[in-house]
């Protein structure tokens, strides 16, 4: 599932950056990852955002597809992403 975040700028001198900042920014709250982690539908959060999503819900879903999802090693995780 292809889900990308509607909140960026589309300046095209910004192009650059936007997509950096894009690659770089959790869906959830729209800053830069903090501790990020992926999901087994790899988007990807900061950990706290999801921790967050996830005390209010009774099943663990993606924020972004809603796909009930497993959380995978964050550990593992942060080496793939590099
Ligand atoms: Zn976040
Ligand atoms: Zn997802």
């Amino acid at each position: 599932c292809i889900v990308l975040p509607a909140v960026f700028p589309a300046s095209p001198s910004d192009k650059m950056s936007s997509n950096l900042v894009k690659d770089l920014s959790c869906p959830v709250c729209h800053d830069i990852f903090k501790e990020p982690v992926v999901l087994s539908c790899s988007h990807s959060f900061c950990n706290d955002c999801l921790q967050r999503w996830w005390t209010e819900k009774l099943i663990h879903t993606c924020p972004l597809c809603k796909e009930i999802t497993l959380l995978n090693d964050p550990t593992h995780n942060l080496v793939a992403l590099q």
